[in-house]
């Protein structure tokens, strides 16, 4: 085009994109308890990092806490989707409170992953991001035997007992590359590090940094629908333009969109993370066709799915 926000511009929509299962789940499990108990339903810690799901789901009457010490004595409190250490049910059961746990399936299982090789004495290196609640919760499975190693700079930092008993586990959000040049360099330093039984980084991680890499090289700018405090999304970004994309933003919202980002940009890409719905990506695909990009190319990479049942504590009051 003449001036790339001249009409006809072009739109690659990567697909999979947005919402994973374990989003869905955790997100159906707060609705569902609403109608289920009533309001207030009492949340720890936000359900999914999605500003949009969040204010959604207030609105429904969700009040969402820091800690269970802010959950009054006896209520309903509901786990986010990250998960949680155990010491946060012991204080939940402590203030009999009653819970409903909407961590994810997929990271219950790096849990149950970290608790056996903890159990056989391994020290376990935690791949993760500093300060994430997902790190937090796992860590929290046996905090005696895992250290966290938050990309390759920080693999000098780390001291073990045995080198010969190690193992490496991860978050499930990851840079699938980054967390590769972590363990690569872990295994460096020590050439018999285990790796997990298997991948920890998760399928729908996986999939949104497969697609939008098949979308990058040819993106002038990449938009990613996110919040900031979204792993996986501040990862899409990051990937995208790894591999070509001129530019790469992450917005909450099509408000956010700079007109000036468009400027001489013929194409763009989008995506989103695995917490934001897809109502926001229409709202980007309507303000990106306002502004005359409005030719737009679904490219899919990988089929989806994934379901997973809501938490049994639910289930069971749902067929009560
Ligand atoms: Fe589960 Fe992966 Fe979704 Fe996280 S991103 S909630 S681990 S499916």
């Amino acid at each position: 085009g003449e001036q790339g926000t001249a009409k006809g511009g072009k739109v690659l929509l990567a697909k999979p994109r947005g919402y994973c299962a374990g989003v869905d789940r955790a997100v159906q499990t707060v609705e569902k308890a609403l109608e289920l108990y009533g309001a207030p339903v009492y949340v720890r810690k936000q359900i999914v990092h999605n500003k949009h799901v969040v204010k959604t789901l207030e609105g429904l009457g969700a009040i969402f806490v820091d800690e269970t010490d802010d959950v009054p004595e006896g209520a309903i409190v509901i786990f986010s989707a990250h998960g949680v250490a155990p010491v946060v049910h012991d204080k939940a059961a402590e203030r009999n409170l009653k819970t409903i746990d909407a961590t994810c399936p997929l990271v219950t299982k790096v849990h149950r992953e970290a608790v056996r090789f903890a159990k056989d004495d391994f020290d376990i290196l935690l791949i993760g991001h500093q300060g994430h609640p997902e790190v937090i919760g796992t860590s929290g499975e046996a905090p005696a035997h895992i250290q966290l190693v938050d990309g390759p700079a920080d693999v000098s930092n780390v001291t073990v007992r045995d080198p010969d008993k190690i193992v490496w586990l991860s978050q499930t959000t990851l840079s699938v590359d980054e967390t590769n040049e972590t363990v690569d360099a872990l295994r460096e330093r020590f050439p018999s590090l285990q790796s997990p039984p298997s991948d920890d980084i998760c399928y729908a991680t996986q999939n949104r940094q497969t697609a939008i890499r098949e979308i990058a090289a040819r993106a002038d700018l990449v938009i990613v629908v996110g919040s900031r405090n979204s792993s996986n999304s501040v990862r899409l970004v990051e990937v995208a333009k790894d591999y070509g994309a001129k530019d790469g933003r992450l917005v909450d919202y099509a408000e956010e969109i700079d007109p000036a980002w468009l400027e001489g940009v013929e194409t763009v890409g989008v995506s989103s993370g695995a917490s934001a719905p897809d109502i926001l990506v229409r709202g980007v695909l309507d303000f990106l066709a306002a502004h005359g990009y409005d030719d737009v190319e679904e490219i899919e990479s990988v089929k989806e799915h994934m379901v997973f049942a809501l938490p049994h504590e639910l289930r069971k009051d749902l067929r009560a």
